[in-house]
């Protein structure tokens, strides 16, 4: 059996004795796919593209069997965990074989303050053990429910939490990495303290991340609130006041401007029309004092409940957070698409205000409040009505003028996410000891070139 791009899948299957693989080309297809379809660039480039196959080891031994025979046969193998990624990062360019983590999923160690758990585990498994034992995840994406520790860690930067711990690539968060190399007999590293940005946001690049390690915090009861504004920039000082209020414990803070609320189905009650609205999660025991910020920034407390039990029906706040927003509105209006922004620090509110001014309604604006190396900044997930790439590169163009740092969503180039986005030194260098043959992931890293 050899596939459209030349790969000799017959005898890599062969060599992979009695690893399970998926060849339904329906299954496979699906399975290639993750949330490029936001950026309508990317959808137009990437719609087509799947894997050949899917690889689902069971364990360890198995994944590394699938990466010797990918390596000896010279076939491109794509890491996979929830599939929530929103650039495309998982598409394979020219076929392939998807690695499937989800059957790695054992937990190796909890302990007070760090978990130690297979890179396929879902974030959510996660929270449930390690509440057992009354520990919690220090910062999670939105797609909690959906996402696999790998995934994340490879795959994305920050969430729910971040308010209050910083980003995944704040010192401490991810004490360490098990990764699996690319290689006819392939090996695997323990990375710890700074190595472990050679496999972190690398989109896979670099290395199967098998186990990982990640911080958590003592479990608090967590509280919904919405809060409603007349006015944005009301909305917006009050969320950095709230970020900078280290005696409110919290865990999300986002400022959403009016119109984003009238595209949400699920918040009529809570989003009054016309109003700005505000979500966040406050520690239940916090109430009186984050109430007191209300009324200090002009705002109505117009939602107080528990957070939702993640198993039952009704979303958490978070799922209207981060890039769920922009999921949300785009479950009413597809012609929308969206930017990511963060402005420049000490200067933040200033420059969103005079975006606000700016843009109005073309460029909705999704605030998230967070922690960003031990300062309080904000970032953007804007709302944009699409026109053209012209018109998107303009306002790209636009923001970076006025001091902001725009990691492009409308690409799956690590490189092109911009200059100041991600140092690509460190995973280059990492990348000629563990894929010496360029398959891992390839086409998502633009100056790997194969030895
Ligand atoms: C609705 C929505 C909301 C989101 N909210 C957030 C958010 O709050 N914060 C945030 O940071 N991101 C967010 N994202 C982006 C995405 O959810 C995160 O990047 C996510 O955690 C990815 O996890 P995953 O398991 O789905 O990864 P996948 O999509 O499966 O993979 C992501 C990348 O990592 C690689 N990869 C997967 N597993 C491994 C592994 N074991 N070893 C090495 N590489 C691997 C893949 O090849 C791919 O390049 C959001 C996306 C959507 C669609």
């Amino acid at each position: 059996m050899d596939s459209g791009n030349g790969y000799d899948l017959a005898g890599f299957r062969k060599a992979l004795g009695g690893v399970e693989v998926i060849d339904d080309p329906q299954i496979v297809r699906l399975k290639s796919r993750d949330f490029f379809w936001y950026s309508p660039i990317l959808k137009a480039e990437l719609n087509r593209k799947s894997a050949d196959l899917v690889a689902v080891p069971k364990d360890q031994d198995e994944a590394l069997r699938v990466l010797g025979a990918a390596a000896q046969f010279r076939i491109p193998v794509m890491p996979r965990g929830g599939a929530t990624g929103n650039y495309g990062q998982l598409v394979p360019l020219n076929g392939g074989v998807m690695l499937a983590t989800d059957r790695l999923d054992r937990t190796i160690s909890i302990k007070p303050g760090v978990g130690r758990f297979e890179a396929g585990t879902l974030l959510i498994e996660i929270d449930r053990r390690t509440r057992s034992m009354g520990w919690e995840l220090r910062m999670h994406p939105s797609t909690k429910r959906q996402s696999a520790l790998g995934g994340y860690l490879a795959g994305g930067a920050a969430g729910v939490g971040s308010v209050m711990h910083g980003q995944l690539r704040d010192w401490g968060c991810i004490p360490g990495l098990k990764v699996a190399t690319c290689e006819n007999v392939p090996r695997t590293l323990e990375l710890r303290g700074r190595d472990v940005a050679k496999a972190t946001h690398a989109y896979g690049t670099t290395g199967v991340i098998l186990e990982a390690e990640i911080g958590l915090v003592p479990v608090w009861e967590w509280c919904d609130a919405v809060v409603a504004f007349d006015h944005f920039m009301d909305s917006a000082r009050f969320g950095q006041a709230l970020a900078e209020a280290d005696g409110i414990v919290k865990k999300q803070a986002a400022a959403v401007a009016w119109p984003i609320p009238s595209l949400f189905k699920g918040l009529k009650d809570e989003c009054p029309e016309g109003k700005h609205v505000f979500f966040a999660m406050i520690a239940a025991g916090d109430r009186e004092p984050f109430e007191a910020l209300i009324k200090d920034h002009n705002g109505t407390l117009t939602a107080w409940r528990d957070t939702p039990d993640e198993d039952g029906h009704d979303a958490p706040i978070y799922e209207y957070c981060w890039n769920h927003t922009t999921l949300q509105a785009l479950k009413t209006d597809k012609s929308v698409t969206y930017l990511q922004t963060v402005f420049p620090i000490g200067r933040n509110l200033e420059v969103v205000e005079a975006m606000y001014k700016k843009y109005g309604d073309e460029v909705m604006l999704h605030l998230e409040f967070q922690r960003r190396f031990g300062r309080v900044n904000c970032s953007a997930l804007q709302v944009v009505r699409w026109k053209s790439e012209e018109r998107l590169y303009e306002i790209i163009r636009d923001h970076e003028a006025a001091g902001c740092i725009i990691p492009n969503p409308h690409t799956y180039v690590l490189e092109d996410k911009g200059p100041k986005v991600i140092a690509q030194d460190h995973h280059l260098d990492f990348k000629r000891g563990t894929d010496p043959y360029g398959l891992l992931n390839p086409g998502k890293m633009r100056r790997w070139k194969s030895a």
